[in-house]
């Protein structure tokens, strides 16, 4: 005989704290909830767009960006000062100078920030200046960072960007963010915390990654947390990112994240190879597509 399971769990109760079911005002619909992050509100009708270079190179080029990217109704400025790249011998993010650059970038143009911190040491440094926290695709599991980024988030008022992982069921996402959620909760606060779905780690017809707008709204029906899409990364491709940052859209995204690169860029900085180069959308590019969803 079947042994009688001790309590009467439901399938989210691994995630109750960002379940939608255990809020009586999300429930039966799909709204998600709203926060200020800084100065920004995020969770509201108009997509919440977040533009900015993959990683920093430059003081200059960071500037430019982000008076770029406030410039076209950017809500939000992203850059990678701690890049986690798959070749040891790619460029791996400048580090603390970068984070300065941001904090400079940011101040001048009143966007707030978000960017990757990649292990537990350095949370602290990135906490100091990021406006947001990004947990980034291969981190999504680590449980002791999602631990500690919480725990610094909670008291410092911060927001947290959790991107999807390379191949994760729903479950596995929400259970990430309900350890994240759990250290606001500690504190009796409600969660800052963003989901990004960034595609799977599959290449089909030519993509970097597999976009998976439809998983998109299956998160968006199981949690109130806000959702959005990461049609650079999931794509690796700049001429596809409007097509699937709409469909992320369609898909009740609540908001973009973009890569963009200035048109005049070449394919190195300081000698250095641009990350992610061929994904990033050029500016006239991110222009156009900033009008297009205005209409
Ligand atoms: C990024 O956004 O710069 C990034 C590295 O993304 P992901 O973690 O989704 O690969
Ligand atoms: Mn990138």
């Amino acid at each position: 005989m079947a042994k009688k399971r001790a309590t009467n769990k439901n399938d989210y109760d691994d995630y109750r704290l960002v379940a939608r079911k255990n809020k009586e005002e999300y429930c039966g619909n799909l709204k998600t909830s709203n926060f200020m992050i800084k100065n920004t509100k995020v969770g509201t009708e108009k997509p919440f767009i977040i533009a900015g270079p993959c990683a920093i190179y430059t003081r200059g080029q960071i500037r430019e960006s982000a008076r770029f990217a406030k410039e076209t109704g950017a809500d939000m400025l992203r850059g990678g000062a701690y890049k986690p790249r798959t070749s040891p011998y790619s460029f791996q993010g400048l580090g603390l100078p970068a984070l300065e650059y941001l904090a400079e970038a940011s101040e001048i143009t009143g966007l707030p920030f978000v960017t990757e911190v990649l292990d537990q040491g350095k949370v602290e440094e990135v906490g100091n200046y990021a406006d947001m926290f990004q947990i980034g695709a291969r981190n999504m599991q680590n449980f002791s960072l999602l631990r500690d980024v919480g725990q610094y988030a909670a008291e410092h008022d911060k927001a947290v960007l959790l991107k999807t992982g390379f191949l994760p069921t729903i479950k596995e996402v929400l259970c990430a963010a309900e350890y994240i959620a759990i250290e606001y909760h500690r504190l009796g606060r409600l969660p800052k915390v963003i989901i990004c779905e960034r595609g799977i780690n599959e290449q089909y017809d030519g993509m970097r990654n597999t976009p998976r707008p439809d998983f998109l709204l299956e998160l968006r029906k199981a949690t109130y947390l806000p959702v959005i899409g990461d049609p650079s990364h999931s794509t690796g491709r700049r001429e596809m990112v409007p097509k699937i940052g709409i469909r992320y859209l369609e898909a009740a995204a609540n908001g973009l994240l973009i890569d963009i690169i200035s048109d005049a860029q070449g394919p190195e900085i300081n000698g250095i190879e641009v990350c992610d180069y061929e994904q990033g959308m050029r500016y006239s590019e991110f222009r156009n597509f900033m009008k297009e969803l205005k209409k």
